[in-house]
């Protein structure tokens, strides 16, 4: 089977195309025909070496994907609700997705439902996972409160969009491209604004009534966490989703508001947990709440490109790999 692989860290050109040994499932282990495999900023991170993760050379890239079961270890036989032929998608694996195919846990693996795409199905377990944990776990958002989504037009951004629609959130989410803006109203964000222009804070500040929202979802928090701070509601809350650098802040900004800043990695999501977030969002899709938005299909020979445009082109959805 066709698989990327990368052989040390590096830039783009790592990410090489090979032929390598199908996998056979070892006791307790599924393998996935894989559809297709989500690509992830964080993809980038681990391959080019800025991501504390131990990683055995050579590996194959990617968290995200969905596809249909192939073949089951017979030990599980008759002990989960998985069978061959199931169209699954899968949140992590043990062999990573960017291949033909996937070896995976039972934990890892959750049913796609028939009117989700295979390429839908692999834009969920990263984006959705994070979205949910981010709203739910450590903002506590309540209904009618206000949530800015700084950069949501992306995939975690999406995500939130359609979480808060479904939760009664009053929704502020930002973009810089029209492309993104147009998106980022269809997924039912109250008001759309552009990141990239001077004056956008203060429309924010207006559409509060000056009163400020009460929580910020934050994708890039070295360029915004200071005048996030500026911009919340007394008891706000500031959930760090991505930052790639360091900013100076004001912390008597955190004073006055008795405000708070909460980081989210999802490296420490249990197995627990992980387990009670998919079950929402297997129901989500289920009941059309959520809608995974595909931006562009590349083939897995392109991963690199597909690397290449998750950093540095504007988003408006979600980039996926197809085998
Ligand atoms: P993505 O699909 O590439 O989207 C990136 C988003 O960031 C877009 O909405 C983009 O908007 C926005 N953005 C760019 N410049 C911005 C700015 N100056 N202010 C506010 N937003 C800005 O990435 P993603 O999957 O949604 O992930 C978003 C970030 O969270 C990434 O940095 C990622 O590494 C991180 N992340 C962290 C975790 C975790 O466990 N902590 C999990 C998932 C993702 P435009 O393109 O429209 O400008």
């Amino acid at each position: 089977m066709k698989a990327v692989q990368v052989a040390k860290t590096g830039g783009t050109e790592e990410l090489q195309l090979k032929e390598v040994a199908t996998l056979i499932p070892d006791q307790g282990q599924i393998v996935v025909q894989v559809k297709a495999a989500g690509v992830n900023p964080v993809d980038t991170y681990i391959r080019a070496g800025h991501y504390p993760l131990s990683l055995d050379f050579p590996y194959t890239p990617g968290f995200d994907g969905a596809g249909i079961i192939k073949l089951i270890a017979p030990d599980l036989h008759g002990k989960i609700n998985l069978n061959i032929g199931d169209r699954v998608y899968i949140a992590r694996s043990l062999s990573g997705t960017y291949a033909e195919e996937a070896l995976c846990l039972p934990s890892q693996l959750y049913p796609l439902p028939d009117h989700i795409t295979f390429a839908q199905g692999a834009a969920i377990n990263i984006p959705y996972m994070t979205a949910y944990r981010a709203l739910f776990h450590k903002a506590n958002a309540l209904p009618g409160e206000w949530v800015l989504i700084h950069g949501a037009s992306g995939g975690v951004g999406i995500a939130c969009l359609q979480f808060a629609r479904s939760r009664g959130f009053k929704t502020i989410g930002t973009a810089s491209s029209i492309e993104g803006q147009q998106l980022v109203k269809e997924m039912g964000a109250h008001f759309v604004l552009d990141h990239s222009q001077d004056g956008y804070l203060e429309e924010i500040s207006n559409i509060t009534q000056k009163r400020g929202v009460d929580v910020i979802v934050e994708m890039l928090a070295n360029k915004n966490l200071q005048n996030d701070l500026a911009l919340l509601a007394p008891k706000g809350r500031i959930v760090v989703v991505g930052s790639r650098g360091p900013i100076e802040i004001n912390p008597r900004l955190l004073m006055a508001q008795e405000s708070s800043i909460l980081g989210l990695l999802n490296i420490h999501v249990l197995e627990e947990e992980a387990f009670r977030i998919h079950t929402a969002i297997v129901s989500g899709l289920q009941n059309r709440i959520l809608n995974p938005v595909i931006a562009r299909e590349l083939p897995l020979s392109k991963a690199a490109e597909a690397h290449t445009t998750i950093m540095e082109s504007k988003a408006h959805g979600k980039i996926v790999l197809i085998p």
